[in-house]
């Protein structure tokens, strides 16, 4: 009975990676393209190193993701690999969640910002086809920020949003902006929704579909100083610890455990609706391809493999 239980609610997730090209600053300093891409789920890190007698060599590292992709790849690919695979998902009661991270600079913004509305497009779309004519949808879409732990709805001029617990510990962020796709008037249509209704509109009869975009960024944003080397090491232990938590809470729905920690990072927090129920999570690790991004760019890698 537990077992099948688990395997209803336990969250699927699919983890892609996406290499930007090298930007102008990296092509003036001739940095070296350091990660190769090939079969589009497997790419190889050439990590150049030095031996103690300062001979220089090449480390390799390969990953295999669910999907890899290129520079070459543009935001419509980046669309039909990710997001458009789960979009049938959320006229099945899905909620679904994609998210973006990886280090400042790597494209997590570049790659976030076009899909909500992609994705809206295609809801509206599949809206009108003929097999959902009989059936009443609610579908919600929202598109954040979580940035130096706290949240801000990019759907609505950065606002800074709060999160509460309702009394069936169901999280919810309070003033976000969610759009709701709706069946009656087949268009996306601005919404004000503060509280979690998921439970009435279930009972109404309605199906209840939700999508949310997350885009992890970093404290470098907010930080009013020059030193770029110590804002990204801000950065990265605030995705890192959002990562680690999100493992944690991986393994811990594996074991069964009746204790999940969500509170690990607000990453978490937001994700712990998703995870009960039916659910699906992509996860898109951005990493810049310049040989001085090595070490992040590996760290990014090594987090990915261990959530996939
Ligand atoms: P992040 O949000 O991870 O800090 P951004 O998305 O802001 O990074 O990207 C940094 C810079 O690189 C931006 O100028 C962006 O336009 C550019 N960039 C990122 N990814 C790509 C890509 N795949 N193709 C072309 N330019 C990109
Ligand atoms: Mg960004």
């Amino acid at each position: 009975k537990e077992n099948s239980t688990r395997e209803n609610n336990v969250a699927k997730i699919k983890v892609v990676v996406r290499k930007r090209p090298l930007n102008k600053k990296e092509l003036t300093k001739k940095e070296d393209d350091i990660v190769t891409v090939y079969d589009n789920a497997y790419l190889t890190v050439h990590e150049p190193k030095l031996k103690v007698d300062l001979t220089a060599y090449v480390e390799k590292h390969e990953f295999c993701f669910d999907a890899v992709l290129d520079e070459n790849v543009t935001n419509d690919e980046v669309y039909r690999v990710t997001v458009e695979p789960i979009i049938p998902t959320i006229f099945q009661r899905t909620k679904a969640t994609c998210f973006a991270y990886g280090q400042t600079g790597s494209g997590k913004t570049y790659t976030m910002q076009p899909l909500p509305l992609r994705a809206a497009e295609d809801l509206v779309r599949r809206l009108h086809q003929p097999v959902y004519r009989n059936q009443r949808f609610k579908l919600w879409l929202s598109y954040f920020e979580i940035y130096g732990g706290k949240l801000f709805d990019l759907l609505s001029d950065r606002k800074k949003l709060c999160m509460r617990e309702d009394g069936r510990q169901q999280v919810c962020i309070v003033g976000l902006q969610e759009f709701e796709v709706s069946d009656r008037h087949n268009e996306v249509k601005e919404t004000r929704r503060n509280n979690n209704n998921d439970g009435n509109e279930m009972k109404s009869g309605k199906v209840v579909g939700k999508i949310s975009f997350i885009d992890l960024a970093g404290s470098e944003r907010g930080a009013d100083t020059t030193d770029n080397d110590r804002q990204t090491r801000i950065e990265g232990a605030e995705i890192n610890k959002s990562l680690l938590a999100l493992k944690e809470c991986i393994r811990a729905l594996d074991n069964d455990q009746i204790h999940i920690p969500f509170r690990g990072s607000k990453l978490t927090e937001v994700l712990r609706d998703s995870f009960v129920g039916n659910s699906k999570t992509v996860m898109i690790s951005c990493i810049s391809p310049n040989a001085g991004s090595c070490e992040h760019t590996l760290n990014t890698l090594r987090y990915a493999d261990r959530v996939k």
